[in-house]
């Protein structure tokens, strides 16, 4: 752990708003790293250089820059398709972030695959991305979601998870990591079982690849989503995994230049794989932005990572329960990811937010794009923080006292 300290603080170095100082006093001490991560100069400076001396539409120049920027393009790809495991680039599409890759199967796969009163299972611990997604294409085709429930504890109820199936089954879309409970779901379960049914499968790994190692392959998950900003990535990309054999058979998402073949006014041909699914210009200096923080996090290895948000988690859990009248939802300790959403007795969580934010210390309050589970928890919102790799024992001990001292003024 000592080493990890040491570590840490170069680590720390490396995001210039973490020093930060807010109202004129207090040292920033930035917990709402589930909504977005802080991003560090590798990735910015990487950004700002490629505007600078490469910027350049790609895929269509034959002009040094347009070929350059291609190049670098391309080459981020290649960048994710190693972080996720992938078989090849063809499997990696560019997306806007989460939303849109869960957007993009659901309307592909639904419109390809699925019938008036073909089902999709979700859970109900579901991000509102995965499941208004799926509401879109119940209202166009008249499809059934089916919901998996969770214990009061906040994991999924997988006594229930096969019973849902049927001969209507056609697709499950699960989160890896809840954004509000922390709860790490038995994916590697609940793909198996999909697939001893015949069904694919889409994992929302937004919470999950700033946090574990991902492997597609191993996982054998048919769909993968995540979003570049919050694994300290730039803002408005992400990535949608997809199996070669599925991006096929699916069709398009959007129409426009980059994703076809010829183009007439009778009949139009698609592009290969990926492109098909990558209309108009891409944000390319994005794609640059999110390998750069891809290798960030490789380079400093999950293993480490791991095992400083385990013990920060942990340590967090524990300080936590010290506060009188303090309720912590999700599951235990050894189950809990790096997500803890709280609640004090009965100060709203929106005053607590706005008082731990006058002491420097941000969090996030409200249903976390979580209505269903907020229902299901019988609660309007919480507090939640939530942490990455450059936070400390400190900032625990800081977020402490602020609740303590909010606790006192009440
Ligand atoms: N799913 C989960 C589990 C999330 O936590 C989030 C972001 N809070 C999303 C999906 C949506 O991600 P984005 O807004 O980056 O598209």
């Amino acid at each position: 752990m000592r080493r990890m300290q040491t570590l840490l603080k170069t680590y720390r170095d490396d995001f210039p708003i973490l020093q930060k100082v807010l109202y004129g006093k207090y040292p920033l001490v930035y917990l709402d790293n589930a909504a977005t991560t802080q991003k560090p100069r590798q990735v910015v400076e990487a950004m700002t250089e490629e505007y600078y001396n490469v910027n350049a539409n790609v895929h269509r120049g034959v002009h040094f820059l347009s070929q350059k920027a291609t190049e670098l393009h391309e080459a981020s790809r290649e960048t994710v398709c190693r972080f996720l495991g992938a078989r090849s680039t063809r499997e990696i599409v560019f997306t806007r972030g989460t939303t849109e890759s869960i957007n993009l199967v659901a309307s592909c796969f639904g419109q390809a695959f699925m019938k008036e009163g073909d089902e999709v299972i979700i859970s109900e611990m579901e991000h509102h991305s995965n499941i208004v997604s799926w509401q879109l294409v119940q209202a166009r085709q008249g499809i059934r979601i089916r919901v998996l429930p969770i214990t009061d504890d906040g994991r999924l109820r997988m006594e229930e998870y096969e019973k849902l199936f049927n001969e209507r089954t056609r697709i499950v879309s699960i989160t890896h990591i809840s954004n509000v409970l922390g709860t790490v779901n038995p994916v590697r379960d609940i793909i198996r079982i999909a697939h001893e049914h015949g069904v694919p499968i889409l994992i929302d790994g937004a919470q999950s690849t700033p946090h574990m190692p991902i492997d597609v392959q191993s996982l054998d998950c048919d769909f993968f989503a995540f979003s570049g900003h919050k694994i300290y990535g730039p803002t408005g990309i992400g990535v949608l995994y997809g199996k070669e054999e599925w991006l096929d058979r699916i069709p398009p998402y959007m129409g426009g230049g980059e994703m076809i073949k010829n183009v007439s006014f009778e009949k139009t041909t698609f592009n290969e794989l990926p492109y098909k699914f990558e209309a108009g210009t891409p944000d390319y200096v994005a794609s640059t932005g999110l390998a750069r923080a891809l290798e960030y996090v490789t380079s400093i290895g999950f293993d480490a990572i791991q095992a400083h948000e385990r013990d920060l988690t942990a340590y967090a859990i524990r300080r936590l329960m010290e506060v009188e009248g303090m309720k912590i939802y999700g599951p235990s300790i050894e189950e809990h990811d790096a997500v803890i959403s709280f609640q004090v007795g009965n100060i709203h969580h929106l005053d607590m937010g706005t008082l731990l934010d006058r002491l420097g210390i941000a969090v996030r309050t409200g249903h976390h794009c979580a209505e269903p589970l907020m229902r299901r928890l019988g609660i309007e919102g919480t507090c939640r923080a939530s942490f990455a790799l450059y936070n400390t024992r400190q900032d625990v001990d800081a977020l402490v006292a602020g609740i303590q001292r909010v606790r006192q003024m009440f």
